[in-house]
């Protein structure tokens, strides 16, 4: 597959120095990795000082979203439409090597940097914010939940990133070890990190027997 597709452009600031075979560009990776994670972080500079803040979000086609409170400082200040680097890591097993030095993770990782744009239409929010709500829990936004309010999207910032600045990386597979550190007799491997999300459990405060909806029992990320 192309590693490089038209939106995406690989820049000199995300081209990895370090292994870069782990380094992926192209749509379908960073999507799938985006597309199955809960939340990023958020890095910029405030008033001269870093800020790393997680948060949910959403992608949509080639944007992607994150949202907040109009008066919260994150929201506030990314509003303004400064530099952002955006993480968002899957961790998927720890690497047990035949030497401390070459312990590692598998993972996959996606780095994009931007300046955000704030979405001001109600009409453009509305849609976005059930995203948000279905990327979550797909199928949730359509299950009779009271409508977004227009307090709602007048309280809630909703900032738009393009995915034209993006690298993937990916670890996956056996520890890399020194050839002679073989003949140590220590167990080496790996242990898969799988994502369990546990039974579900009814709200105490329902006033009105309503059955566990079928994308609840099923919820799988
Ligand atoms: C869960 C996890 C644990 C890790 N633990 C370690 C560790 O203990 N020690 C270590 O050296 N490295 C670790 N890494 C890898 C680390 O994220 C960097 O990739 C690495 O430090 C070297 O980057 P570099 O010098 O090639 O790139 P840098 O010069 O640091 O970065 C250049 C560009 O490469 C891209 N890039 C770099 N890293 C990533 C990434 N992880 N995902 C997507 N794009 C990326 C970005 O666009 C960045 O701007 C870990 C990664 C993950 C996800």
């Amino acid at each position: 597959m192309n590693k490089h597709n038209s939106q995406n452009k690989k820049t000199k600031r995300t081209t990895l120095n370090r292994l870069p075979q782990r380094g992926h560009y192209d749509q379908e990776t960073l999507y799938s990795i985006l597309d199955s994670a809960l939340i990023c972080n958020v890095a910029y500079v405030h008033e001269s000082e870093p800020r790393a803040i997680p948060t949910a979000f959403v992608r949509i086609e080639n944007e992607f979203f994150i949202h907040g409170s109009r008066v919260a400082g994150n929201i506030k200040a990314l509003a303004s439409g400064i530099m952002a680097c955006i993480s968002v890591t899957r961790l998927d097993g720890l690497v047990l090597a035949r030497s401390g030095f070459n312990h590692s993770m598998n993972y996959r990782s996606v780095i994009i940097y931007g300046s955000g744009t704030k979405v001001d239409s109600n009409e453009e929010k509305l849609p976005i914010l059930n995203a948000f709500i279905d990327h979550l829990i797909p199928g949730r936004s359509d299950d009779g939940l009271k409508p977004i309010s227009k307090q709602n999207l007048i309280d809630t910032t909703l900032i738009k990133y393009p995915l034209n600045e993006v690298s993937a990386k990916i670890r996956t597979g056996h520890p890399n070890d020194e050839n002679d550190d073989y003949n140590l007799p220590v167990w080496a491997g790996i242990i898969p990190i799988l994502r369990q999300f546990g039974d579900p459990i009814t709200d105490p405060k329902m006033r009105f027997p309503t059955a566990v909806p079928d994308y609840v029992k099923t919820y799988q990320k």
